[in-house]
């Protein structure tokens, strides 16, 4: 049964009143014309800065034909949505062949055969894209790989560019800061992005990777029970994958329950991209729900925090029923934070991107984080410069109260965390080579980002062209840092 609303979802929601008791189903709001408007906010109506109150609120998955009759509480069931959820390329061809153009397609096979990821599309966010202009639809750029696009991979790229088996002293378990463990509790995700910065692990094997497995296991989870209590250090977890919408509620359970039996342990965070690709589970998995429900009021009953991580790149991403499923959490005392990545043709222009992150805040979805595209290989054309993420950090702070603001880091390759993408030490646009330090994870150590290559000017392309080159490049930009006598952590 879907949660049913009678409130409508604009911006007359500013002039409810709170009363006790049930939400009031009709709102009593003051007629604006009636109101002298005071100059400092005549601006912002004049502009459409409310946009980000309207929820699609439509049938959308009428336009795959297969779908076409389904009725809304059919296409929320949690069920239907896992078990046709798109997995190979004949899937897709099944259900949209008709509806789009076919060398697009073909375009797709052949990208899908270069990917290092497999492709997994959930029926809510297959129905999302435009099938009649899919190359520059966001959420096809997220999901579905085309050859035509595909930009020959940066030098410096690596698979695992995090280091993060590097730094795992129990299997799937990451310890790189003192406080703090990233826990991978398995491999599997309810769709697979194609920029996965553990594109290592994640999903089955492609033709260009073969994958390190993360598997779910009571016996692995009880080795990293075992680490976390014997490291006093240890107050932050991560609780991740993979992504942990894939785990049944018993297990959402016993996780948050061993983890919050630790007495150091403080805060726990499940981190899903569920919210964003499948928000309908939220609404119609009571189990599921109501489990994150008994963590988190364990939790708070412990005076210790336990919320949710978000994954969220675009407004195309959001319906009402994201909304519905939002508000859901909201009132069941769970705080959900949202960390997007930087992707080009996706959200890497300010107007996008502030209408994300106040649409993310209008749902009590707090923007924590924007990321610097990690250097996964093999999604070149989805990377951004340095300048890039910098420029819209300028152009987004301001718009939003401070704690809605999101920081806006890079996540430098070699395992040095994330920095503040303002807080290089050395940036050369021409090479693209930024100089990062990290001295609570490393002080000895440096840290590079490479921007693309086909950011770079003439000069910079030519330059990387040549193998040779490639050293007295960031030896070049070491010594410009003043930072050569450190040493340089990839
Ligand atoms: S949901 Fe997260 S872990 Fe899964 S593929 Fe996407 S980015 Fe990777």
């Amino acid at each position: 049964m879907l949660v049913s609303y009678t409130e409508k979802n604009t911006a007359t929601e500013l002039g409810s009143a709170v009363t006790d008791g049930e939400p009031p189903s009709s709102i009593a709001v003051a007629d604006p014309s009636a109101v002298d408007e005071p100059p400092s906010t005549a601006r912002v109506a004049a502009t459409d800065a409310h946009s980000h109150r309207v929820f699609r609120n439509d049938e959308f998955w009428k336009t795959i034909p297969s779908w076409s009759d389904l009725s809304t509480e059919q296409f929320s069931d949690w069920k239907f949505q896992v078990r046709n959820s798109v997995t190979d390329f004949a899937g897709l061809v099944h259900l949209v062949g008709g509806i789009t153009d076919g060398a697009f397609l073909e375009d797709v096979r052949q990208g899908i055969l270069a990917a290092p990821m497999v492709i997994r599309l959930s029926p809510y966010i297959l129905s999302l894209i435009d099938w009649e202009n899919p190359y520059d639809d966001p959420v096809r750029i997220q999901f579905l790989p085309v050859l035509s696009r595909k930009e020959p991979d940066h030098p410096m790229l690596r698979l695992d560019s995090l280091q993060e088996r590097r730094d795992s002293p129990v299997h799937g378990l990451v310890h790189r800061y003192p406080g703090k463990v990233l826990f991978l509790t398995l491999d599997v995700c309810p769709v697979y992005c194609r920029f996965c910065t553990r594109s290592y692990a994640i999903g089955q094997n492609t033709g260009s990777v073969e994958k390190a497995t993360i598997k779910a296991s009571v016996d692995r989870w009880n080795r990293a029970f075992a680490y976390i209590a014997s490291h006093p250090d240890v107050e932050d977890v991560v609780i991740s994958g993979g992504d942990t919408y894939m785990l049944p509620p018993v297990q959402i359970r016993f996780i948050g329950q061993s983890l919050l039996a630790i007495p150091h342990v403080r805060r726990i965070r499940y981190a899903t991209k569920g919210i964003a690709v499948m928000p309908t589970k939220i609404l119609t998995h009571h189990e599921w729900r109501e489990a994150i429900f008994h963590v988190t009021e364990l939790g708070r009953k412990m005076s210790k925090e336990v919320c949710i991580h978000t994954h969220f790149n675009s407004t195309n991403e959001i319906t009402d029923l994201t909304r519905q499923a939002a508000d859901l959490l909201f009132q069941g005392g769970v705080k959900v934070r949202n960390q997007s990545v930087l992707i080009r043709g996706v959200n890497d222009d300010p107007a996008r991107l502030v209408k994300l992150i106040s649409q993310l805040a209008w749902m009590n979805i707090q923007p924590y984080y924007v990321y610097q595209h990690d250097m996964v290989k093999g999604v070149e054309e989805l990377r951004t410069t340095v300048a890039t993420n910098q420029e819209l950090e300028r152009r987004v702070r301001g718009s939003l109260a401070g704690f809605n603001t999101p920081l806006f880091v890079n996540d430098v390759p070699g395992g040095g965390g994330k920095r503040d993408v303002h807080s290089h030490d050395w940036y050369d646009r021409s090479t693209g080579v930024s100089i990062y330090r990290s001295p609570a994870v490393d002080s000895d150590a440096v840290y590079c980002y490479f921007d693309p290559l086909s950011r770079l000017d003439e000069i910079g392309r030519e330059r990387w062209s040549r193998p040779e080159e490639h050293g007295r490049i960031i030896a070049e930009a070491l010594e410009n840092a003043g930072l050569s006598h450190l040493r340089l952590t990839m």
